[in-house]
C-alpha cells in the first residue's frame, strides 16, 4: 500500500481537497498533491528518511495539512504538537518524542525555539528566525512501502487524568478507523468536512486523514463560535467534527446550516439536554465515543439513533469489540456497569517506548480505557464517568456525574465539576467547582444555596463538603480538567 494522498490525486485529481475557510482558498487533489510532493522532497533533503519522527506544530492551516501529508510521503512518523501548549510544556513532549526534525510557522516558532533542545527547526515561512524549510532544494527520495503495523503517526492525549501519554498508531490503526467510520456515517462525493479541531488533535488529524481516503472535502475552520457559524454558513459542509462545548456555543450563536448530514460531537460526555435540543432544532447531531489510543471512534450513534434513545453513543462501529469488566478484569454480563475494555484493528499497538505503561493498559480482552459504561440489550454503548473519577467517602462509593447533574438543576448553574480531595478522616471528601451562568438567576449561587439545593437531594456523604465558584478548566478537547479543578478546590480548601 501507497500513501494515501498520491492515491487520491491519481483517481479524482480535480476533486476539491482543502478549503480554508479564513483565506477562502482552495486546492484540488492534484494541487495539494503537487505541493505535498515539493515539501516532501525538501523534508528528504533535510535528512529525513523512513521511520524518523518528524513534529508539527502549525495551526489549523493549509500548510498544517500539506506538513502532515509530506511526512507521511517520505515515510516518516508524524507527531503533531498543539499550537495552544506554551514552551515549558512543549518541552516535555518534544523530548519525549525523539523528534529528528520540528516544522513549525513563524507564529509558533517564537514559543518553541526555547523548547527544543537540540531538535533541528524548519519554519514553512520565510519572515521569521527559524531557518525557512522553502530555501532548501529538495532532494528525489524513494517511495516508502507502507505496510499495515508500521507506526505512522505519534499523538499526545489530552492528559486529563496526568501526564499526556504518547500513542503510537499505525497504518492499519488508521486506515481501519477510517473505513469504519464511513461504514457508519456514509461518504459521498461532494461531502466537505467541517473541521474546527486542531490537526495536533485526534479528532482534527482524523478528519484531514479520512478526507484523503473517501475523495471529500476539508474545511478548515475558526474555532470561535460566530466566526465558526458564518464559515458554515458560507461554506456548506456536510459533515463537522466538534466537543461539546463548542456545539453548545454554536447553538447559541444561531443556526446551523441545512447543508448538515452529521455532526459528530465527541471528546467528552455530550450533556443529554444538549442532544436532546439537537432533536428539536433538526440538528443532525451523532454522539461519539472515542479516545486517541483507539484511533478516534469506538461507537457513533446516527443521529435518528441519537434522538431516540438520549445518551447513547450508539453501538460499536464494524470490527470494534467492546467488554465491560469488573475490578478483577473479569467480562460482566450484558447490561452490567464496569470498565470498558477495547479490541479491533483500530487499538494502538501501546505508548511509544514505555513498556510499563503499554502492558498496564492492556488486559487479555483488549485495552482497558479507565471508562466506565455499559452496553445494553440492544447492543448500544453508554459511557459513564472514568474509573479514576469515583470518589470513596468513608467507605461509600460517588458517582461525580449524579452529583453534577444534581447541581446542574439548581437555577443559574451553567455547569459543575465535582472531585474527591483526599481526606485524613474520610479517605475522599466530596468538593464541587461551580460555573454560574450569566443570567440574572445567577446571583442567588452562594455556598448556601448550594447546600440547602443539595441537602433535599443528595445523601449526606454525597453532598459537596468544598464548594467553590469559577469557570471549569478545560483540556483542548473540551473535557474538565480534572486535576486543575482539583487545584482550585484544594486551594480553595486550605
Ligand atoms: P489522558 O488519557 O491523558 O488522561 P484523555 O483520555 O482525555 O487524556 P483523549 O484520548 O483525548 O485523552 O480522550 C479520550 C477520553 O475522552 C475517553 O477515554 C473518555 O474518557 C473521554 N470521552 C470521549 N468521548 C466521550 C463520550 N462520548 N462520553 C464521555 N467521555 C468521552
Ligand atoms: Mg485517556
Amino acid at each position: 500500500m501507497r500513501d494515501w494522498l498520491a492515491q487520491r490525486s491519481r483517481v479524482t485529481p480535480d476533486a476539491t481537497a482543502l478549503v480554508d475557510a479564513e483565506s477562502g482558498a482552495s486546492r484540488t487533489y492534484a494541487e495539494l498533491d503537487s505541493a505535498v510532493e515539493s515539501l516532501a522532497g525538501r523534508i528528504a533533503a533535510e535528512g529525513i528518511c523512513v521511520d524518523d519522527h518528524v513534529g508539527v506544530l502549525l495551526g489549523t492551516r493549509p500548510a498544517a495539512v500539506e506538513a502532515i501529508h509530506a511526512v507521511l510521503r517520505v515515510g516518516g512518523v508524524l507527531v503533531p504538537l498543539s499550537t495552544r501548549l506554551t514552551a515549558a510544556e512543549l518541552e516535555p513532549r518534544i523530548e519525549r518524542a525523539d523528534l529528528d526534525l520540528l516544522l513549525c510557522d513563524a507564529e509558533t516558532e517564537g514559543r518553541m525555539l526555547d523548547a527544543v533542545g537540540d531538535v533541528p527547526v524548519r519554519s514553512l515561512d520565510s519572515d521569521g528566525e527559524a531557518t525557512a524549510i522553502a530555501t532548501t532544494t529538495p532532494r528525489p527520495f524513494d517511495l516508502p512501502e507502507w505496510s499495515p503495523e508500521d507506526p505512522q503517526v505519534m499523538l499526545y492525549t489530552s492528559g486529563t487524568t496526568g501526564r499526556p501519554k504518547l500513542v503510537v498508531l499505525t497504518l492499519k490503526n488508521l486506515l481501519s478507523s477510517a473505513s469504519a467510520s464511513a461504514f457508519r456515517l456514509g461518504t459521498l462525493p461532494d461531502d466537505r468536512w467541517a473541521s474546527p479541531l486542531s490537526p495536533s488533535s485526534m479528532g482534527g488529524l482524523a478528519s484531514v486523514l479520512r478526507s484523503t481516503l473517501y475523495g471529500s472535502a476539508v474545511l478548515l475552520c475558526p474555532t470561535d463560535a460566530d466566526d465558526l457559524l458564518a464559515a458554515l454558513r458560507e461554506h456548506r459542509p456536510t459533515g463537522i467534527s466538534l466537543v461539546p462545548t463548542l456545539l453548545r456555543r454554536l447553538l447559541d450563536a444561531g443556526d446551523l446550516p441545512d447543508s448538515l448530514r452529521f455532526v459528530l460531537l465527541g471528546g467528552a460526555p455530550a450533556p443529554d439536554d444538549l442532544v436532546r435540543e439537537c432533536g428539536e432544532r433538526g440538528v443532525p447531531v451523532c454522539p461519539t465515543y472515542g479516545m486517541t489510543e483507539t484511533a478516534s471512534q469506538v461507537a457513533t450513534a446516527r443521529p435518528e439513533e441519537a434522538v431516540a434513545h438520549v445518551g447513547t453513543v450508539g453501538r460499536p462501529l464494524l470490527f470494534t469489540e467492546v467488554t465491560v469488566v469488573d475490578d478483577h478484569g473479569d467480562p460482566l454480563p450484558t447490561g452490567s456497569t464496569g470498565e470498558l475494555v477495547i479490541a479491533g484493528p483500530t487499538v494502538t499497538p501501546g505508548y511509544y517506548d514505555d513498556p510499563a505503561a503499554t502492558a498496564e493498559a492492556f488486559c487479555p480482552h483488549g485495552l482497558l480505557t479507565g471508562d466506565v459504561g455499559r452496553v445494553d440489550e440492544d447492543g448500544r454503548l453508554w459511557i459513564g464517568d472514568r474509573k479514576a473519577d469515583r470518589i470513596i467517602t468513608g467507605g461509600q462509593n460517588v458517582d461525580p456525574r449524579e452529583v453534577v447533574a444534581v447541581l446542574r438543576d439548581l437555577d443559574g448553574v451553567r455547569d459543575a465539576a465535582v472531585v474527591g480531595l483526599s481526606d485524613e478522616e474520610w479517605g475522599e471528601r466530596v468538593a464541587a467547582l461551580i460555573e454560574v451562568g450569566d443570567g440574572d438567576d445567577a446571583e442567588a449561587v452562594d455556598a448556601t444555596a448550594v447546600e440547602a439545593h443539595c441537602r433535599d437531594r443528595l445523601a449526606g456523604f454525597k453532598r459537596p463538603r468544598v464548594v467553590a465558584f469559577g469557570a471549569l478548566p478545560r483540556t483542548e478537547s473540551g473535557t474538565v480538567d480534572r486535576a486543575a479543578v482539583r487545584e482550585r478546590l484544594r486551594e480553595k480548601r486550605v
